[in-house]
């Protein structure tokens, strides 16, 4: 608005001028002092106003906001804070992706302030861990239910949850801040989300949504945690940048099914072979769509372009409560790498470190 001003009042000499030395209207004689004032009246709020408009363009938040665009959010998915509410329920949120360095981290599971079987705790001490060490800074949050809130001003977003994920109001929120740059970093359980009773008995098949299409994985299930060996398949990528051709983990056979094939690059593959989860167990699901045409190899890390931003998932990264450890597929402690079954055994692998280090640097570029 400033600059507006600035800008219409540059252009009332500048016009006055013309006026002059067309002679329509002022009949005086010609006068070259008075001339020369309108001359540099009109140059001095010009200036002003070119000067106004560059000083903002840096200043974070407001002008590249607005360069940016808005999204209106629908009001089913305003929250009731006391924020929202002083400010009469924002119906547009700002969805600039400037580079303000900031990242945001989800880490919780379902329902609030349960743990959905997993250490979210340890998983965001690490991963807040790594960010400190690059000079990062964080927000974070427990689900998406307030995404709409952080997601301004978030270059790279990263989840680690088990239960939460995008209803159909905030997938289009996030999906427009990656459209505009934003990167979305998804670990583990964040494939998954809701699942519904199948028939009348205690089996459960998981639910695709748009939050499968956003982050471009569906989880279907996994059998009984193991050790196994993840290779590491695509040498040259800045995700893959030292990381071994290959690495043992003990963690959660996931099966996921990709729902972008064509414009997905798988990173990480592991030879599983069919689902062999004992009977009962495990979540129902029509077809293995995670199983590769070999019939033995399972994609367990890709990632994809979308618009100006991009989203990786890596479905590694099992951590959980030592009151909550799994049977493993191992019986022996040993061949499951001497400890109770898979406690947090992916993240304390030097790969594992390596690829978020990686992934972390992916999202900041
Ligand atoms: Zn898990």
């Amino acid at each position: 608005m400033v600059a507006l001003l600035l800008t219409a009042g540059s252009l009332y000499p500048l016009l006055r001028a013309n006026t002059i030395r067309a002679g329509k209207r002022d009949t005086r004689p010609y006068q070259p002092r008075r001339r020369i004032l309108v001359s540099v009246s009109s140059v001095i709020p010009l200036s002003c106003a070119f000067w106004w408009r560059s000083t903002n363009a840096y200043l974070p938040c407001h002008w590249e906001d607005t360069k940016r665009g808005r999204i209106t959010v629908p009001r089913s998915i305003i929250q009731d804070t006391s924020q929202d509410q002083a400010s009469g329920s924002p119906r547009e949120v700002l969805m600039s992706t400037i580079k303000s360095g900031r990242v945001h981290v989800i880490s919780g599971g379902y329902p609030p302030g349960a743990l959905g079987g997993h250490d979210m705790d340890y998983a965001r001490l690490r991963l807040l861990g790594l960010l400190e060490e690059q000079g990062l800074p964080a927000t974070v949050g427990n689900d998406f239910s307030d995404i709409h809130r952080w997601l301004p001003g978030t270059q790279l977003l990263i989840t680690y949850v088990a239960g939460p994920f995008l209803d159909d109001d905030q997938n289009q929120i996030v999906r427009r801040w990656i459209d505009d740059g934003g990167h979305w970093l998804g670990l583990h359980g964040t494939s998954g989300g809701k699942a519904t009773r199948v028939g009348s008995g205690r089996r459960r098949r998981m639910v695709k949504t748009s939050h499968h299409d956003t982050l471009g994985g569906f989880f279907l299930s996994h059998p009984p945690m193991r050790k196994f060996r993840v290779d590491v398949v695509a040498p040259g990528h800045p995700l893959t940048k030292d990381l071994p051709e290959s690495f043992e983990t003990i963690d959660e056979p996931y099966m996921i099914e990709v729902q972008h094939p064509s414009e997905t690059q798988l990173i990480l593959t592991a030879e599983l072979g069919p689902d062999d989860s004992p009977p009962g167990s495990g979540f129902e699901y029509d077809e293995d769509t995670a199983l590769q045409p070999d019939g033995k190899t399972r994609a367990l890390g890709f990632t994809r372009n979308v618009g100006e931003g991009g989203v990786t998932y890596i479905a590694l990264g099992h951590c959980s409560p030592a009151s909550q450890s799994q049977p493993a597929a191992d019986p022996n402690p040993e061949d499951a790498g001497g400890r109770p079954a898979g406690l947090r055994a992916t993240w304390e692998s030097d790969a594992y470190i390596q690829l978020l280090r990686n992934a972390i640097t992916w999202g900041m570029v």
